[in-house]
Protein backbone atom coordinates (compact mmCIF):
# COMPACT_ATOMS: atom_id res chain seq x y z
CA UNK A 1 0.00 0.00 0.00
CA UNK A 2 1.24 3.42 -1.01
CA UNK A 3 0.11 6.91 1.52
CA UNK A 4 -0.03 10.07 0.23
CA UNK A 5 1.12 13.54 2.10
CA UNK A 6 -2.26 15.76 2.07
CA UNK A 7 -0.21 18.63 2.06
CA UNK A 8 2.44 18.42 -0.78
CA UNK A 9 1.42 15.48 -1.96
CA UNK A 10 4.75 13.07 -1.43
CA UNK A 11 3.57 9.75 -2.25
CA UNK A 12 5.71 6.79 0.39
CA UNK A 13 5.80 3.38 0.22
CA UNK A 14 5.07 3.46 4.08
CA UNK A 15 3.27 5.67 6.23
CA UNK A 16 5.78 7.92 8.18
CA UNK A 17 5.05 9.31 11.18
CA UNK A 18 6.09 12.63 10.48
CA UNK A 19 6.23 13.48 6.45
CA UNK A 20 9.69 13.97 5.31
CA UNK A 21 9.32 16.13 2.96
CA UNK A 22 7.12 19.04 4.33
CA UNK A 23 6.89 17.50 8.42
CA UNK A 24 2.83 17.40 8.11
CA UNK A 25 2.20 14.83 10.91
CA UNK A 26 0.52 11.47 9.81
CA UNK A 27 -2.66 12.47 10.28
CA UNK A 28 -2.62 14.22 6.65
CA UNK A 29 -1.43 10.66 5.23
CA UNK A 30 -4.40 8.81 2.67
CA UNK A 31 -4.33 6.05 0.91
CA UNK A 32 -2.57 6.56 -2.72
CA UNK A 33 -4.27 5.07 -5.44
CA UNK A 34 -1.55 5.17 -8.84
CA UNK A 35 -2.79 7.47 -11.30
CA UNK A 36 -3.75 5.97 -14.72
CA UNK A 37 -2.21 7.75 -17.94
CA UNK A 38 -4.11 6.87 -20.86
CA UNK A 39 -2.09 9.91 -23.26
CA UNK A 40 0.57 7.43 -25.51
CA UNK A 41 2.80 9.02 -28.38
CA UNK A 42 5.78 7.14 -28.97
CA UNK A 43 8.66 8.93 -30.97
CA UNK A 44 12.05 9.48 -31.48
CA UNK A 45 12.25 12.71 -30.26
CA UNK A 46 15.04 13.96 -27.85
CA UNK A 47 13.63 15.48 -24.83
CA UNK A 48 16.55 17.53 -22.47
CA UNK A 49 15.91 18.18 -18.85
CA UNK A 50 18.47 20.99 -17.26
CA UNK A 51 18.31 20.24 -13.67
CA UNK A 52 18.75 17.02 -11.06
CA UNK A 53 15.99 18.35 -8.13
CA UNK A 54 12.12 17.39 -7.93
CA UNK A 55 10.78 19.15 -11.28
CA UNK A 56 13.26 17.77 -13.34
CA UNK A 57 12.59 13.87 -12.12
CA UNK A 58 8.78 14.68 -12.17
CA UNK A 59 9.57 16.08 -15.53
CA UNK A 60 11.42 12.91 -16.76
CA UNK A 61 8.56 10.57 -15.23
CA UNK A 62 5.86 12.29 -16.69
CA UNK A 63 7.57 11.96 -20.37
CA UNK A 64 8.22 8.64 -19.69
CA UNK A 65 5.13 7.72 -18.98
CA UNK A 66 3.65 8.87 -22.15
CA UNK A 67 6.22 8.03 -24.48
CA UNK A 68 8.06 5.01 -24.10
CA UNK A 69 10.82 5.43 -26.70
CA UNK A 70 12.12 9.00 -26.78
CA UNK A 71 15.57 9.47 -25.26
CA UNK A 72 15.42 11.62 -22.14
CA UNK A 73 18.67 13.43 -20.54
CA UNK A 74 19.11 15.11 -17.25
CA UNK A 75 21.37 17.33 -17.01
CA UNK A 76 22.67 18.47 -13.14
CA UNK A 77 25.45 20.20 -11.91
CA UNK A 78 25.36 18.02 -8.22
CA UNK A 79 26.94 15.21 -8.06
CA UNK A 80 24.37 13.43 -6.43
CA UNK A 81 21.07 11.56 -7.57
CA UNK A 82 17.98 13.74 -7.34
CA UNK A 83 16.64 14.03 -3.37
CA UNK A 84 14.54 15.03 -1.06
CA UNK A 85 15.99 18.81 -0.46
CA UNK A 86 13.47 19.81 1.81
CA UNK A 87 14.85 17.05 4.22
CA UNK A 88 18.64 18.84 4.76
CA UNK A 89 16.99 20.53 7.56
CA UNK A 90 17.36 17.35 9.35
CA UNK A 91 20.09 15.79 7.59
CA UNK A 92 22.28 18.47 9.35
CA UNK A 93 21.50 16.65 12.98
CA UNK A 94 23.78 13.83 11.32
CA UNK A 95 21.99 10.87 11.79
CA UNK A 96 21.12 10.15 8.24
CA UNK A 97 22.79 9.07 5.17
CA UNK A 98 22.44 9.69 1.47
CA UNK A 99 20.28 6.73 0.93
CA UNK A 100 17.43 8.07 3.43
CA UNK A 101 16.88 10.49 0.82
CA UNK A 102 17.59 9.59 -2.26
CA UNK A 103 14.75 10.01 -4.35
CA UNK A 104 14.99 6.51 -6.98
CA UNK A 105 18.14 4.79 -6.78
CA UNK A 106 20.37 3.94 -10.12
CA UNK A 107 18.08 1.45 -11.33
CA UNK A 108 15.03 3.59 -11.43
CA UNK A 109 16.81 5.64 -14.08
CA UNK A 110 18.21 2.30 -15.62
CA UNK A 111 14.61 0.84 -16.22
CA UNK A 112 12.77 3.75 -17.73
CA UNK A 113 15.76 4.79 -20.18
CA UNK A 114 16.70 8.09 -18.12
CA UNK A 115 20.04 9.43 -19.01
CA UNK A 116 22.06 11.01 -16.46
CA UNK A 117 24.63 13.86 -17.42
CA UNK A 118 25.60 14.07 -13.40
CA UNK A 119 28.06 16.65 -12.29
CA UNK A 120 27.65 18.58 -15.03
CA UNK A 121 26.61 22.39 -15.66
CA UNK A 122 24.86 23.70 -18.68
CA UNK A 123 26.46 26.99 -19.32
CA UNK A 124 24.40 28.19 -22.65
CA UNK A 125 21.58 27.33 -24.45
CA UNK A 126 21.62 27.93 -28.37
CA UNK A 127 17.41 28.44 -28.94
CA UNK A 128 17.97 27.99 -32.54
CA UNK A 129 20.81 25.39 -33.17
CA UNK A 130 18.41 23.59 -30.24
CA UNK A 131 21.56 22.37 -28.29
CA UNK A 132 23.11 23.21 -25.06
CA UNK A 133 26.69 23.89 -24.44
CA UNK A 134 27.87 21.86 -21.28
CA UNK A 135 30.80 22.83 -18.87
CA UNK A 136 33.37 19.82 -20.46
CA UNK A 137 32.49 21.29 -24.19
CA UNK A 138 30.12 18.95 -25.13
CA UNK A 139 27.10 19.96 -27.07
CA UNK A 140 23.32 18.23 -26.31
CA UNK A 141 20.85 18.09 -28.87
CA UNK A 142 17.00 18.39 -28.01
CA UNK A 143 13.73 18.69 -29.89
CA UNK A 144 12.30 19.85 -26.43
CA UNK A 145 13.94 21.40 -23.53
CA UNK A 146 12.65 21.70 -19.32
CA UNK A 147 14.41 24.42 -17.81
CA UNK A 148 14.43 23.04 -13.91
CA UNK A 149 17.34 24.56 -12.53
CA UNK A 150 15.77 25.56 -9.47
CA UNK A 151 17.03 28.48 -7.38
CA UNK A 152 19.90 29.23 -4.88
CA UNK A 153 20.33 30.83 -1.62
CA UNK A 154 20.35 34.35 -1.29
CA UNK A 155 23.64 35.40 0.56
CA UNK A 156 24.44 39.09 0.59
CA UNK A 157 27.79 39.07 2.39
CA UNK A 158 31.29 39.18 0.44
CA UNK A 159 33.00 36.12 1.46
CA UNK A 160 36.30 36.56 2.05
CA UNK A 161 39.19 34.53 3.58
CA UNK A 162 39.40 36.40 6.87
CA UNK A 163 36.25 36.17 8.17
CA UNK A 164 34.47 33.52 10.38
CA UNK A 165 32.78 30.43 8.03
CA UNK A 166 29.85 31.71 6.66
CA UNK A 167 27.33 28.90 5.04
CA UNK A 168 24.17 28.32 3.19
CA UNK A 169 22.21 25.17 2.86
CA UNK A 170 20.77 24.60 -0.35
CA UNK A 171 22.50 21.15 -1.62
CA UNK A 172 23.59 18.18 -0.34
CA UNK A 173 27.26 19.71 -0.23
CA UNK A 174 26.22 22.53 1.66
CA UNK A 175 24.93 20.30 4.29
CA UNK A 176 28.17 18.26 4.31
CA UNK A 177 29.87 21.43 4.59
CA UNK A 178 27.85 22.16 7.82
CA UNK A 179 28.33 19.22 9.07
CA UNK A 180 31.88 19.67 9.05
CA UNK A 181 32.03 22.56 11.34
CA UNK A 182 29.52 20.78 14.40
CA UNK A 183 30.79 20.31 17.51
CA UNK A 184 28.28 20.36 20.81
CA UNK A 185 29.33 23.50 22.14
CA UNK A 186 30.23 25.33 18.98
CA UNK A 187 28.33 28.64 18.88
CA UNK A 188 26.52 29.74 15.33
CA UNK A 189 24.54 32.67 14.63
CA UNK A 190 21.99 31.85 12.01
CA UNK A 191 20.77 34.92 9.87
CA UNK A 192 17.22 34.71 8.69
CA UNK A 193 13.94 33.89 11.10
CA UNK A 194 12.02 32.43 8.08
CA UNK A 195 10.84 29.06 8.34
CA UNK A 196 14.19 27.21 6.81
CA UNK A 197 16.58 29.25 9.35
CA UNK A 198 14.29 27.97 12.57
CA UNK A 199 14.36 24.19 11.00
CA UNK A 200 18.25 24.45 10.85
CA UNK A 201 18.77 26.33 13.82
CA UNK A 202 16.00 23.35 15.69
CA UNK A 203 18.71 20.46 14.20
CA UNK A 204 21.92 22.38 15.44
CA UNK A 205 20.08 23.20 18.74
CA UNK A 206 19.44 19.04 18.84
CA UNK A 207 23.32 18.69 18.22
CA UNK A 208 23.94 20.80 21.07
CA UNK A 209 25.34 23.77 19.69
CA UNK A 210 24.72 27.52 21.17
CA UNK A 211 22.15 28.86 18.79
CA UNK A 212 21.31 33.16 17.98
CA UNK A 213 18.53 33.54 15.04
CA UNK A 214 18.84 36.92 13.98
CA UNK A 215 15.90 38.34 12.42
CA UNK A 216 15.50 41.72 10.97
CA UNK A 217 11.81 42.20 11.73
CA UNK A 218 9.17 41.77 14.74
CA UNK A 219 8.28 38.17 14.20
CA UNK A 220 10.31 35.16 13.30
CA UNK A 221 8.24 32.90 10.41
CA UNK A 222 6.30 35.90 9.03
CA UNK A 223 5.37 34.31 5.86
CA UNK A 224 3.46 31.52 7.06
CA UNK A 225 2.25 32.70 10.88
CA UNK A 226 0.47 35.86 12.34
CA UNK A 227 1.64 37.69 15.44
CA UNK A 228 0.37 35.83 17.93
CA UNK A 229 1.70 32.33 16.65
CA UNK A 230 5.11 33.60 15.60
CA UNK A 231 4.74 34.96 19.40
CA UNK A 232 4.36 31.57 20.44
CA UNK A 233 6.73 29.66 18.52
CA UNK A 234 9.44 32.75 19.49
CA UNK A 235 8.80 31.38 23.23
CA UNK A 236 9.25 27.42 22.44
CA UNK A 237 12.23 28.55 20.91
CA UNK A 238 13.68 30.18 23.57
CA UNK A 239 12.31 27.61 25.65
CA UNK A 240 14.64 25.09 23.98
CA UNK A 241 17.95 27.32 24.58
CA UNK A 242 17.55 29.14 21.35
CA UNK A 243 18.23 33.01 21.66
CA UNK A 244 16.02 35.01 18.90
CA UNK A 245 16.81 38.61 18.31
CA UNK A 246 14.29 40.25 16.60
CA UNK A 247 14.78 43.78 14.71
CA UNK A 248 18.62 42.52 14.67
CA UNK A 249 20.44 42.75 11.04
CA UNK A 250 24.29 42.06 10.44
CA UNK A 251 26.13 45.29 10.03
CA UNK A 252 29.85 43.52 9.68
CA UNK A 253 31.05 40.54 9.50
CA UNK A 254 34.48 39.82 11.01
CA UNK A 255 37.29 37.22 11.78
CA UNK A 256 35.92 36.30 14.86
CA UNK A 257 32.37 38.14 15.10
CA UNK A 258 29.23 39.69 14.22
CA UNK A 259 28.23 43.15 14.35
CA UNK A 260 24.58 43.99 14.28
CA UNK A 261 23.39 47.00 13.35
CA UNK A 262 21.88 48.16 17.19
CA UNK A 263 25.91 47.60 18.08
CA UNK A 264 25.56 44.37 19.61
CA UNK A 265 28.21 42.06 18.81
CA UNK A 266 28.66 38.20 19.04
CA UNK A 267 31.49 35.74 19.10
CA UNK A 268 30.02 32.71 16.70
CA UNK A 269 32.39 30.04 15.77
CA UNK A 270 30.40 29.97 12.44
CA UNK A 271 27.33 31.87 10.52
CA UNK A 272 24.62 30.42 8.90
CA UNK A 273 22.58 32.45 5.91
CA UNK A 274 19.00 31.71 5.81
CA UNK A 275 17.99 34.80 4.09
CA UNK A 276 15.77 33.67 1.14
CA UNK A 277 16.44 32.26 -2.64
CA UNK A 278 16.32 33.46 -5.91
CA UNK A 279 15.69 31.48 -9.08
CA UNK A 280 18.54 30.35 -10.98
CA UNK A 281 17.15 32.20 -14.19
CA UNK A 282 20.94 33.59 -16.03
CA UNK A 283 20.50 30.27 -18.50
CA UNK A 284 16.93 31.40 -19.94
CA UNK A 285 18.40 35.37 -19.85
CA UNK A 286 21.07 34.46 -21.70
CA UNK A 287 18.96 32.56 -24.21
CA UNK A 288 16.51 35.83 -24.57
CA UNK A 289 13.70 33.94 -22.86
CA UNK A 290 11.30 35.69 -21.03
CA UNK A 291 12.21 36.08 -17.41
CA UNK A 292 10.62 37.94 -14.63
CA UNK A 293 11.27 37.50 -10.77
CA UNK A 294 11.69 33.69 -12.55
CA UNK A 295 11.55 32.55 -15.97
CA UNK A 296 7.87 33.15 -17.08
CA UNK A 297 5.81 30.03 -17.84
CA UNK A 298 2.38 29.92 -19.08
CA UNK A 299 -0.75 27.60 -18.51
CA UNK A 300 1.21 24.83 -20.20
CA UNK A 301 4.92 25.83 -18.36
CA UNK A 302 5.21 26.53 -21.72
CA UNK A 303 8.52 29.98 -21.88
CA UNK A 304 8.61 32.31 -24.34
CA UNK A 305 10.23 30.04 -26.07
CA UNK A 306 7.86 27.49 -27.99
CA UNK A 307 10.49 24.36 -27.60
CA UNK A 308 11.54 25.40 -23.90
CA UNK A 309 9.50 24.54 -21.00
CA UNK A 310 10.14 25.50 -17.84
CA UNK A 311 9.12 23.62 -14.07
CA UNK A 312 9.54 24.02 -10.26
CA UNK A 313 11.37 27.05 -8.22
CA UNK A 314 13.00 29.06 -11.61
CA UNK A 315 9.41 29.13 -12.71
CA UNK A 316 7.40 32.33 -12.63
CA UNK A 317 3.29 31.39 -13.28
CA UNK A 318 0.97 34.41 -12.77
CA UNK A 319 3.51 36.78 -11.65
CA UNK A 320 4.62 34.41 -8.84
CA UNK A 321 7.54 32.10 -8.79
CA UNK A 322 6.97 28.88 -6.67
CA UNK A 323 9.60 28.12 -4.27
CA UNK A 324 7.85 24.87 -2.97
CA UNK A 325 8.93 21.16 -3.02
CA UNK A 326 4.87 20.53 -4.05
CA UNK A 327 4.30 23.66 -6.39
CA UNK A 328 7.97 22.01 -7.97
CA UNK A 329 6.68 18.23 -8.26
CA UNK A 330 3.48 19.54 -9.69
CA UNK A 331 4.57 22.11 -12.17
CA UNK A 332 7.37 18.74 -13.53
CA UNK A 333 4.30 16.52 -14.13
CA UNK A 334 2.72 19.45 -16.10
CA UNK A 335 5.78 20.17 -18.06
CA UNK A 336 6.77 16.52 -18.84
CA UNK A 337 3.10 15.82 -20.13
CA UNK A 338 3.06 18.67 -22.22
CA UNK A 339 6.66 18.14 -23.90
CA UNK A 340 5.23 14.82 -25.17
CA UNK A 341 2.21 16.63 -26.74
CA UNK A 342 -0.32 16.35 -24.23
CA UNK A 343 -2.04 19.39 -23.34
CA UNK A 344 -2.69 19.56 -19.62
CA UNK A 345 -3.33 22.64 -17.78
CA UNK A 346 -1.14 23.31 -14.36
CA UNK A 347 -3.48 24.03 -11.72
CA UNK A 348 -2.42 26.10 -9.18
CA UNK A 349 -1.36 24.78 -5.85
CA UNK A 350 -1.84 26.47 -2.58
CA UNK A 351 1.32 27.87 -0.69
CA UNK A 352 1.19 25.26 2.36
CA UNK A 353 3.63 24.88 5.15
CA UNK A 354 4.00 22.15 8.31
CA UNK A 355 6.35 22.12 11.44
CA UNK A 356 6.43 20.01 13.97
CA UNK A 357 9.18 20.11 16.65
CA UNK A 358 10.35 21.86 20.09
CA UNK A 359 6.58 20.51 20.93
CA UNK A 360 5.11 22.45 18.51
CA UNK A 361 2.76 21.51 15.35
CA UNK A 362 1.57 24.00 13.00
CA UNK A 363 0.12 23.97 9.45
CA UNK A 364 -0.09 27.14 7.73
CA UNK A 365 -1.36 27.50 4.10
CA UNK A 366 -2.61 30.49 1.49
CA UNK A 367 -2.15 34.11 2.31
CA UNK A 368 -2.65 34.82 6.06
CA UNK A 369 -2.03 38.38 5.61
CA UNK A 370 -4.76 40.32 4.25
CA UNK A 371 -8.81 40.01 4.36
CA UNK A 372 -10.70 39.47 6.96
CA UNK A 373 -9.49 36.90 9.82
CA UNK A 374 -11.20 34.85 12.23
CA UNK A 375 -10.03 33.24 15.06
CA UNK A 376 -10.54 30.36 17.32
CA UNK A 377 -8.62 29.98 20.77
CA UNK A 378 -8.54 27.42 23.72
CA UNK A 379 -6.08 26.13 26.13
CA UNK A 380 -4.27 24.25 23.84
CA UNK A 381 -4.62 25.31 20.18
CA UNK A 382 -4.97 28.38 18.23
CA UNK A 383 -6.65 28.58 14.61
CA UNK A 384 -6.93 31.55 12.09
CA UNK A 385 -8.80 31.83 9.09
CA UNK A 386 -8.37 34.65 6.76
CA UNK A 387 -10.90 35.49 3.84
CA UNK A 388 -11.29 37.98 1.15
CA UNK A 389 -14.84 38.87 -0.55
CA UNK A 390 -16.27 35.97 2.33
CA UNK A 391 -14.16 33.39 0.33
CA UNK A 392 -11.43 31.07 2.51
CA UNK A 393 -7.83 32.66 1.34
CA UNK A 394 -5.13 30.95 4.06
CA UNK A 395 -4.93 29.64 7.37
CA UNK A 396 -3.01 28.74 10.32
CA UNK A 397 -3.80 25.90 12.70
CA UNK A 398 -1.73 26.00 16.05
CA UNK A 399 -1.02 22.76 17.69
CA UNK A 400 -4.52 21.18 16.40
CA UNK A 401 -3.25 20.40 12.90
CA UNK A 402 -5.52 17.45 12.41
CA UNK A 403 -7.48 19.56 9.68
CA UNK A 404 -4.46 20.43 7.54
CA UNK A 405 -5.49 18.49 4.54
CA UNK A 406 -9.54 19.58 4.72
CA UNK A 407 -8.16 23.24 4.88
CA UNK A 408 -6.07 22.30 1.78
CA UNK A 409 -9.15 21.57 0.17
CA UNK A 410 -11.53 24.03 1.03
CA UNK A 411 -8.37 26.65 -0.25
CA UNK A 412 -8.35 24.75 -3.29
CA UNK A 413 -12.12 25.24 -3.91
CA UNK A 414 -12.26 28.88 -2.59
CA UNK A 415 -14.74 27.94 0.21
CA UNK A 416 -17.00 30.23 1.50
CA UNK A 417 -16.95 32.19 5.19
CA UNK A 418 -19.68 30.19 6.63
CA UNK A 419 -18.60 26.27 5.24
CA UNK A 420 -15.27 27.30 5.74
CA UNK A 421 -15.76 28.00 9.59
CA UNK A 422 -17.95 25.19 9.97
CA UNK A 423 -15.33 22.77 9.11
CA UNK A 424 -12.33 24.14 10.74
CA UNK A 425 -13.59 26.16 13.19
CA UNK A 426 -16.28 24.60 14.57
CA UNK A 427 -14.79 21.35 14.62
C1 LIG B 1 16.87 23.15 3.58
C2 LIG B 1 15.62 23.24 2.76
C3 LIG B 1 14.39 22.93 3.33
C4 LIG B 1 13.22 23.04 2.57
N1 LIG B 1 12.03 22.71 3.17
C5 LIG B 1 10.90 22.73 2.42
C6 LIG B 1 9.65 22.32 2.98
O1 LIG B 1 9.57 21.98 4.16
N2 LIG B 1 8.55 22.32 2.18
C7 LIG B 1 8.62 22.71 0.86
O2 LIG B 1 7.60 22.68 0.16
N3 LIG B 1 9.79 23.11 0.30
C8 LIG B 1 10.92 23.13 1.04
N4 LIG B 1 12.10 23.52 0.47
C9 LIG B 1 12.10 24.02 -0.93
C10 LIG B 1 12.13 22.86 -1.91
O3 LIG B 1 13.16 22.00 -1.58
C11 LIG B 1 12.27 23.42 -3.32
O4 LIG B 1 11.14 24.20 -3.61
C12 LIG B 1 12.41 22.31 -4.37
O5 LIG B 1 13.42 21.41 -4.03
C13 LIG B 1 12.70 22.93 -5.74
O6 LIG B 1 12.86 21.90 -6.65
P1 LIG B 1 13.44 22.18 -8.11
O7 LIG B 1 13.53 20.84 -8.76
O8 LIG B 1 12.66 23.25 -8.77
O9 LIG B 1 14.89 22.80 -7.90
P2 LIG B 1 16.16 22.27 -7.12
O10 LIG B 1 15.80 21.23 -6.14
O11 LIG B 1 16.87 23.50 -6.65
O12 LIG B 1 17.02 21.56 -8.24
C14 LIG B 1 17.67 22.30 -9.24
C15 LIG B 1 18.73 21.44 -9.84
O13 LIG B 1 19.23 22.07 -11.01
C16 LIG B 1 20.65 21.98 -11.02
N5 LIG B 1 21.15 23.09 -11.86
C17 LIG B 1 20.96 24.41 -11.68
N6 LIG B 1 21.56 25.10 -12.68
C18 LIG B 1 22.14 24.17 -13.49
C19 LIG B 1 22.90 24.24 -14.68
N7 LIG B 1 23.19 25.40 -15.27
N8 LIG B 1 23.35 23.09 -15.23
C20 LIG B 1 23.05 21.90 -14.67
N9 LIG B 1 22.33 21.78 -13.54
C21 LIG B 1 21.87 22.90 -12.96
C22 LIG B 1 21.03 22.06 -9.56
O14 LIG B 1 22.30 21.54 -9.36
C23 LIG B 1 19.94 21.21 -8.94
O15 LIG B 1 20.28 19.85 -9.02
C24 LIG B 1 13.29 23.45 1.20
C25 LIG B 1 14.53 23.76 0.63
C26 LIG B 1 15.68 23.67 1.39
C27 LIG B 1 17.01 24.01 0.77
Amino acid sequence: MKYKCGVCHEVFDYLPEICPICGADNKAFREFKEEIVSYRKDTNEKFVIIGGGIAALETAKAIRARNKTASIKMIFSEDKLPYKRPALSDFICGDMLFSDIVIENYNFYKNNNIELYKNKTALKIDTKQKVVLLDDDSLIEYDKLCLACGSHSFCPFELKEDQLPIKTLRSYKDAMDILSLIDKGKKVVIAGGGILGIEAAMSLNQKGLDVTVLERGECVVKAQLDRKSSDLLRQALENKGIRVLLNSTVKEIKKDSVVLDNGMTLFPDFMIVSMGVRANTSLALDADIQVGKAIVVDDYMRSSDPYVYCAGDCAEYKGKPGGLWIISSAQGKCAGANMTGEMIKYSVVPFATAFSGLGVTFFSAGNVHSGDTKTFSDKNSYKLLSFEDDKLIGGILWQDTRNSSKLMKLLSLSADKETAVEKLLNS
